[in-house]
């Protein structure tokens, strides 16, 4: 089997980690082959434009994308990449695995969350922010749609029908936020009867914001609208140890695009020590997504496997005294075993 995806490596760290990353896949002889293209500040100095043309039709092309972290310049009026390629290829999921590792400074063990946050609508429009003239009276709106509500819970029940996942939360906040978050959470409760192997429950945010912190483990998949998703998942890489080992997947209809959650990490950039796992994490999604669920179940296995056996060679930020380069070998080495 061949299949080409489109490989953006990046701003700051980004280099370094897709190429640690691109290695263990070849290791993992995925049969995957890579079409290398530019956006964020290597795209605006080569080619004058933050998210060329080009980019976004070869991932229209190939349908999936493993992306490096990419750097907005903050002022001159550049809109977020991140966000212009999500609302261009409607990445409506955004999922992100929170999974428990050993041998990193985390506060639980044994914690396995999936969020799956809605990624197009919510408190997060564009339209509909107003501010007063003399600035006293401030006005952002929430929308969600029947329809929206409805893509992503049901993306998570087919999830977690797919992963072979036990249950499904959804969190809202319908006893005050009656309309919008009331036809999400009815919307879901509709939804659920189709799935009478998975076990539903729903939760407010505020209780599931101290369940989390107080019983994680009682949480399987979280499924939430955009702003509540955006929070929930964060305390949830939280729970877990951090950034270093969180992957984020953005999913749509017709494109999907991988990536670490983390950002470009310019005080560390070039100098050999960034972690690559929350990448090679989503690496692994990717596969999944790909049909290639043994494979992404391998490099989810490595990574364990050299954070307990191969202690000189993890990056600083887990504790360890290796690089970039000595971890990715150590996992490409645990992948071909
Ligand atoms: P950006 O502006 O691109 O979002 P940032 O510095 O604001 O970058 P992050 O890149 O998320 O935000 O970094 C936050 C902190 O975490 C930094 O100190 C960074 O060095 C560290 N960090 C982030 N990613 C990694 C990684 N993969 N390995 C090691 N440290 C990391
Ligand atoms: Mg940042």
């Amino acid at each position: 089997m061949s299949k080409t995806i489109a490989v953006i490596p990046g701003d700051g760290i980004g280099p370094e980690i897709m190429t640690a990353t691109l290695r263990v896949l070849d290791a993992l002889d995925c049969g995957l082959a890579y079409d290398f293209v530019d956006a964020g500040m290597v795209a605006l100095e080569k080619h004058g434009d933050l998210l060329p043309p080009a980019t976004l039709d070869k991932i229209a092309e190939h349908k999936v994308a493993l992306k490096g972290p990419l750097t907005t310049p903050i002022g001159g009026g550049f809109t977020s990449i991140n966000v212009t390629l999500r609302r261009h290829f409607d990445l409506y999921a955004n999922v992100r695995p929170a999974i428990s590792f050993p041998g990193t400074k985390a506060r639980y063990e044994n914690i396995d969350i999936i969020t799956v946050r809605e990624n197009t609508e919510g408190a997060y429009l564009s339209e509909g922010q107003t501010l007063s003239e003399d600035g006293e009276v401030a006005t952002s709106m929430v929308r969600n749609t029947r329809k929206g509500s409805a893509r992503i819970v049901r993306y998570a029940f087919e999830m977690a029908v797919k992963k072979g996942r036990r249950k499904v939360t959804a969190v809202h906040k319908a006893n005050i936020i009656k309309t919008a978050s009331g036809l999400f959470l009815n919307v879901a409760r509709e939804i659920a009867k189709e799935y009478p192997q998975i076990e539903f429950n729903e939760m407010i945010v505020d209780n599931a914001c101290m369940q989390l912190v107080m019983k994680p483990e009682q949480f399987d998949v979280i499924v939430t609208t955009n702003l509540f998703g955006d929070i929930l998942s964060d305390l949830c890489a939280g729970l877990v140890g951090g950034l270093g080992l969180a992957p984020g997947d953005n999913i749509g209809e017709h494109a999907a695009i991988f990536e670490a959650v983390h950002g470009s990490a310019p005080d560390i950039a070039g100098k050999g020590i960034a972690n690559p796992c929350a990448l090679l994490l989503a690496a692994a999604d990717m596969l999944d997504h790909l049909g290639m669920v043994e494979k992404g179940a391998r490099i989810r296995q490595a990574i364990r496997d050299a954070l307990v056996h191969d202690r000189d060679a993890v990056t600083p930020d887990l504790g360890g005294k290796g690089g970039t380069q000595s971890f990715g070998e150590a996992i490409a080495r645990r992948v071909q075993a």
